[in-house]
């Protein structure tokens, strides 16, 4: 049964590359009708923020993305909170002691400082390695201040990452890192060994900066006899190209793109496609579609770049998509906030619904149609429909007559009329729809064309807003 776990640290908001990790190690469980788990990772006390493990779990729960086992649900590895196993990882790292795997080291800030080079870069110097076992007994007894260290033995660690490959390393390269800390919390780089050992996570999958980390990792796994997991190391996910999305610098949350009125399905979607090729050209996925879809395989070893303008595209297709009642029930309260007068909003609301990226583009869409904007004249002039302001002036004066004696005021006999009038003056339709779409919206793009424009505002207002073009015009 495949296990995997998402081990986030309380320590601010979710960015995307956060979410990604969190989603593909789901996929990789559900794809395999294995188990994913949450484990909140929060030895390091000092970098803990207040109502980060909040922000954890309504993220994972607004994306659909459901854990099996976790600190709100439990399960039958608990607790699921690493503060809370504390005492554990002390006997574990007595173990390794008593192995000869790992060591007491007594060193304080003053000398630790002193190992320091120009860059300010200490690789402990095995000092207390040598000490003896009376020194140690002693110095324990005296309640002086110990962290545990990892005894790193000399040779090569080779280990086989499913998207990074086969990795060496010289095991000089890598220090005898400490395992338990002196206030007796033990560091990320022991709990996680011990938790997904304990928690029998079969495929660690997680962000590619640990990957230097992984080989004292495995001599971990290897001094206490225990299987190492398969590995997962992900790409980076870079705001451009040279620079890593993180959340000290406040980029991208998941919070802030649902603020910014993107959909949930529409960011997983996205963010699945981050760093991860389908084998075919399918671009949209809900999540079964993913959990059937997706393979490790085509995970890519180079950084994903975020790119908000196709995730606006994929939002935009998924608004599209999406049943019309749910639509307006979601931004209802947005158009009547911009238009109080009695148009029929949910017409409005069709028109806008295939043109946006994201629902706050609403309030800028719609923002002429409660009141006509002070627009230029140079507004009537469009190349491509050969329209100026002097042929605009005479179709508005022309059609002005005949909307007037429109008493049927719908769509179809508007367009019709506006028809006729490109018949008689023997032009092409954009000399007359232009103008005419101009004059009722005064802006240069507009969610409908003319005809549709006019019927949502009644005769009297097209009327209206006709008259106050040809005054432009004049
Ligand atoms: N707590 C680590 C983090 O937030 C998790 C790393 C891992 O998945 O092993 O980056």
């Amino acid at each position: 049964m495949i296990r995997t776990r998402f081990a986030p640290s309380p320590t601010g908001y979710m960015h995307i590359g956060n979410l990604r990790t969190a989603l593909y190690e789901y996929l990789i469980a559900k794809a395999n009708n294995g188990k994913f788990i949450l484990r909140i990772e929060d030895t390091d006390q000092g970098r803990l923020v207040e109502g980060a493990t909040d922000v954890i779990y309504k993220t994972l729960e607004i994306a659909g993305i459901k854990h099996d086992e976790g600190p709100d649900i439990g399960g039958e590895y608990g607790p699921y909170i690493q503060s809370e196993r504390k005492n554990n990882y002390l006997d574990y790292a007595k173990e390794l002691v008593e192995k000869g795997e790992a060591y007491y080291c007594f060193c304080d800030k003053e000398r630790l400082d002193s190992l320091k080079d120009g860059e300010g870069i200490a690789k402990y110097d095995r000092h207390c390695l040598s000490l003896s076992k009376e020194e140690i007994e002693e110095n324990l007894k005296n309640n002086v201040p110990f962290v545990i260290r990892q005894k790193i033995k000399e040779g090569k660690t080779t280990f086989v990452d499913e998207v990074y490959g086969e990795i060496t390393v010289d095991n000089e390269e890598l220090e005898d890192q400490i395992l338990i800390k002196s206030d007796g919390l033990p560091t990320y780089n022991f709990a996680n060994v011990i938790d997904d050992h304990l928690m029998e996570i079969t495929h660690v999958v997680r962000g590619s900066e640990y990957l230097s980390s992984t080989p004292k990792y495995n001599l971990l796994y290897d001094a206490f006899g225990w299987n190492i997991p398969t590995y997962i190391h992900l790409p980076p996910v870079m705001k451009n190209q040279s620079e890593k999305l993180s959340k000290r610098n406040g980029d991208a949350s998941f919070q802030d793109l649902i603020e910014k009125g993107y959909l949930p399905e529409a960011i997983v979607n996205y963010i699945a496609l981050l760093g991860w090729s389908p084998s075919t050209n399918q671009e949209i996925f809900t999540l079964d579609e993913l959990i059937k879809n997706f393979d490790v395989k085509g995970i890519s070893k180079s950084p994903a770049i975020f790119d908000i303008v196709k995730l606006t595209w994929l939002n935009g297709e998924y608004l599209k998509k999406m049943d019309f009642d749910k639509f307006y029930e979601m931004t209802e309260h947005i158009f009547k906030k911009a238009i109080t007068k009695p148009y029929d909003i949910k017409k409005i609301a069709e028109h806008i619904k295939t043109r946006i990226g994201t629902i706050n583009e609403i309030p800028d869409m719609v923002d002429f149609i409660e009141s006509l904007p002070d627009y230029s004249t140079e507004l009537y002039i469009h190349k491509k429909m050969k329209t100026d302001e002097a042929i605009s002036l005479e179709v508005l004066e022309n059609i002005l007559p005949v909307f007037e004696a429109i008493e049927n005021w719908d769509n179809d006999t508007i367009y019709n009329a506006m028809m006729d009038l490109v018949a008689k003056m023997e032009v092409k339709n954009g000399i007359v729809l232009w103008p005419v779409r101009t004059a009722l919206s005064g802006k240069p793009t507009s969610p409908c064309g003319a005809s549709e424009m006019a019927e949502i505002f009644g005769k009297e207002e097209t009327l209206a807003r006709i008259k106050k073009g040809i005054e432009k015009l004049s």
